[in-house]
């Protein structure tokens, strides 16, 4: 089916500065998940400001925002006592040093506090340096060659994991042996042999992988739940075998929680789920939406790091803007009932989601837990990419973006991605979502969508 004509709002001066800046930057933006070719049509709109839990576009349209800057906004934007600490920061203290500080210690004690796993803590700026971390990390530690990945995650667009994303099932190889794709063009010639790729959630399929390969298998790369392929649960149990198996080979274990660092739980997947990796990389959600990431863990893996086999460094890691958001946003996130609140707004919004797709008799699929999820609209279970690639429908995902849009509600045109609830979202906010919902699904269905 095709969207309904005339659903979105009209944005000239989006427009306009579509025009302009395409002139100069490719694609007219920033980072290709904001793009045309990512489901932005017919260009994105341009932001004038957010506050709290909305946004605001250049042609004066409000969305309550589910985007909130892909998941770093955990805290609404413009949280005022991050600002005021990194305002404070940068006027008494400077920028950056290319020295320690007292600063950086007290950020790193009190991340180390919240992560069950973490014993100690590098700081860097992007959930991509963290990861081109972690996996260096679990090679170096182990001397083995290879990182186990899954189909259908994203870890950051370093050549060493960049592979397998979404790959066209043509090209990915059978379900039970996928064959590693590159994301993209450009990569160093051979890295797609240092990594064994899986569907995830299969159990089986991994003790078989581990059984024959764990003496070369350095780590397996994982999110404690997908949340790059929309957002895929694990099934009982999943993590759980990940971690006997990755213990039973002396193979690291790493959880990307750029994404559900901090957001599921103050301690993550990890402490949500119950599962403990070796390895953390952490980002969005770790400093109220400023630009910073980390990779902490185990006491003898980071400790590499300080012997000098592995060598961790960048210009800008631990800079004084990032070390006062870490640690401003630490302490609100421990606060009592901080997480009480998001858990409830969130199953509030997926609730309703289920809700209202039932009314209305629209297959669907609503997977999330806490802050974050997604609908798919599909006629069975989502399990894995494969089931994904296979079942979710992303004419209709379109269509109900637009709708929502079309209605004051804001997040990505794509099934791919998420929906974010933040600490700045009320009640009030939720039941608007649910009623633009209720108005969009009426208008899928009398589309023709089923
Ligand atoms: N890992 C995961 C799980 C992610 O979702 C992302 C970003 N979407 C990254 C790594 C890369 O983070 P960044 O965009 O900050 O480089």
């Amino acid at each position: 089916m095709t969207a309904p004509e005339g659903a979105a709002p009209t944005n000239p001066n989006s427009a306009r500065l579509f025009e302009r800046a395409s002139r100069a930057l490719p694609g007219g933006v920033g980072s290709s998940a904001r793009s045309v070719r990512a489901g932005w049509v017919p260009y994105p709109p341009f932001i004038e400001s957010g506050l709290g839990s909305r946004i605001r576009d250049v042609d004066g349209h409000e969305y309550i925002d589910y985007l909130l800057g892909l998941g770093p906004m955990l805290l609404g934007h413009r949280n005022p006592e991050v600002t005021a600490a990194v305002v404070k920061a940068i006027t008494e203290r400077g920028t950056v040093f290319g020295l320690p500080y007292d600063m950086e210690a007290i950020a790193a004690e009190k991340v180390i506090d919240a992560v069950p796993s973490v014993e100690m803590i590098r700081f860097a700026n992007s959930g991509s340096e963290a990861v081109g971390t972690a996996v260096r990390l679990a090679r170096a530690a182990t001397g083995r060659p290879l990182i186990l990945r899954f189909e259908g995650m994203y870890h950051g667009w370093f050549d060493t994991v960049y592979w397998s994303n979404h790959p066209k099932l043509e090209l990915a190889g059978p379900d039970d042996a996928p064959v590693a794709v590159p994301a993209g063009a450009g990569m160093a010639p051979g890295v797609g042999d240092s990594l064994v790729i899986l569907q995830w959630n299969d159990a089986a399929a991994l003790e078989k992988v581990m059984t024959e390969r764990g003496h070369e298998i350095a780590g397996i790369l994982t999110e404690p739940m997908m949340l790059n392929t929309g957002c895929i649960m694990p099934v009982p149990g999943y993590l759980e075998k990940m971690r006997e198996l990755a213990t039973k080979h002396g193979t690291v274990l790493i959880f990307d929680e750029v994404i559900t660092g901090f957001r599921l739980a103050r301690g993550g997947g990890q402490e949500r789920f119950g599962v403990t990796p070796d390895l953390t990389t952490m980002a969005k959600g770790i400093a109220g939406g400023f630009p910073v990431a980390a990779i902490g863990g185990r006491r003898e893996l980071m400790q590499l790091i300080a012997d000098g086999r592995y060598s961790h460094s960048g210009t800008y890691n631990a800079n004084v803007m990032a070390m006062a958001a870490v640690s401003a946003t630490m302490d609100i996130l421990a606060r009592p009932g901080t997480y009480e609140g998001l858990n409830a707004r969130g199953a509030r919004l997926l609730d309703g989601f289920r809700e209202v797709a039932e009314r209305h008799g629209v297959e669907h699929e609503v997977q999330g837990i806490g802050p974050v999820g997604q609908i798919w609209f599909t006629d069975a279970p989502i399990r894995t990419y494969r089931d994904a690639a296979r079942h979710a429908r992303p004419d209709v995902f379109t269509a109900w973006w637009r709708e929502m849009m079309a209605r004051g509600v804001l997040f990505h045109p794509s099934q791919d991605e998420n929906l974010f609830v933040s600490t700045a979202h009320t009640d009030d906010d939720i039941a608007r979502t649910l009623e633009a919902a209720d108005g969009a699904m009426g208008a899928l269905v009398a589309a023709g969508v089923k």
